[in-house]
């Protein structure tokens, strides 16, 4: 690991100021995933910039019933507070079902954004990957890739994000607030992370240097009926193959509002539009939310390992759907 600089920031200000001086420092949020990158290789940083005692560590409600959440509130904070589980419970569930309860406890919500990819061949140094070195080519294109993209994905690389918590606050619209030193900026999280196209080293729209200062909620009453549920190869402990958030209103049977985000299908949570226009103002029925599955799946391009993650994606939108639609009747 090579020798590095640690600093901790006290005010924003002052945290983009030391960013700003050195080309090679990094913000230090929890350091769950920047310091396991470190380890390996993978991240070789000159300075840390500790973000953690920054007063950024809040969650408050917004006019209207939305909520602003500090970018350095911890993972635990977050799935334990009374406001976002009772307005917004598939957010605090999908902050659940990620890591343990120790990494949670130092997770932050700016780290878990910006968290990498736990493709293996990106920590893999003697393996080619266009992610870590630009231009190297994708040894998972040929090689392993059971868990990667079906959407969204290009052949510089097929890797998917591995954020839970992305997942439930793309489907409530959120919007990322950061800080440079030319002053404050705002990025909707759908536009928060860039098409991989052939830059897949550049992942989000963030400028150079910022500071994620934090993550807000819009009001959105249909997300007080919501759930986030997650697929993986062991019951705790363990990354998605994939999962869901939604958010469902029905009245008299006919669905008012819906709110829909997969994960662990491509690079960024994907939103699903093309399904939520397909039910909006139709029949809440069985058929109806498969019909939408497949109207957002029809996008998808499996690779030979992991054509099962569209039949699995499909039947996760079902059968979240059809337990909201369920519970709504009651
Ligand atoms: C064993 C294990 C299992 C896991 N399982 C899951 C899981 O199932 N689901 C899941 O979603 N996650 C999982 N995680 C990932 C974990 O959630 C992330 O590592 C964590 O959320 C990252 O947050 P952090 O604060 O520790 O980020 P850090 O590691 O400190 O930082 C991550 C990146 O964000 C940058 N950064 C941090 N804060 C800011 C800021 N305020 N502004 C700008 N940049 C910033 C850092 O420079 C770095 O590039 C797992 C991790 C481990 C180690
Ligand atoms: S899928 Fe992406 S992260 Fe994985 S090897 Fe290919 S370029 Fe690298």
């Amino acid at each position: 690991m090579r020798e590095f600089g640690y600093r901790r920031a006290v005010d924003v200000a002052g945290a983009v100021a030391l960013l700003g001086a050195d080309p090679e420092a990094r913000f230090l949020g929890g350091g769950t995933n920047l310091v396991d990158l470190m380890k390996s290789g993978v991240e070789r940083p000159a300075l840390l910039v500790d973000v953690r005692e920054l007063p950024l560590d809040r969650i408050e409600g917004t006019e209207g019933g939305g909520l602003r959440i500090g970018a350095t509130v911890t993972n635990s904070d977050l799935a334990a507070h009374p406001e976002v589980r009772r307005r917004y419970p598939a957010l605090a569930q999908a902050v659940l079902a990620g890591a343990s309860g120790q990494l949670r406890n130092m997770a932050t919500v700016g780290g878990n954004l910006l968290q990498r990819t736990r493709c293996g061949y990106f920590t893999d140094l003697a393996a080619p990957c266009n992610k870590r070195v630009p231009g190297s080519g994708c040894a998972a294109v040929e090689g392993e890739h059971h868990n990667h993209a079906i959407l969204g994905a290009s052949a510089h690389c097929v890797a998917v994000h591995p954020s839970d918590m992305g997942v439930a606050l793309t489907a409530f619209d959120a919007v990322v607030s950061y800080e440079t030193a030319d002053g404050p900026g705002e990025l909707p999280l759908e536009a928060f992370y860039r098409p991989v196209g052939d830059t897949p080293h550049r992942e989000t729209a963030l400028p150079p240097g910022a500071l994620i200062t934090a993550v807000t909620l819009p009001p959105a009453p249909v997300a007080a009926h919501s759930r986030y549920r997650k697929v993986r190869e062991r019951a705790s402990y363990a990354f998605a193959i994939g999962s869901i958030a939604a958010a469902l209103d029905v009245r008299d049977g006919v669905v008012h509002d819906v709110r829909l985000a997969f994960g662990a299908v491509a690079s960024r949570p994907w939103r699903a539009r093309a399904a939520e226009r397909a039910l909006t103002g139709g029949v809440a029925s069985a058929d109806a939310f498969a019909a939408a599955a497949d109207a957002e799946l029809a996008a998808a391009k499996a690779l030979p390992h992991n054509g099962y993650k569209v039949t699995l994606t499909r039947n996760l939108v079902v059968a979240v759907l059809t337990e909201l639609a369920e519970e709504a009747a009651r």
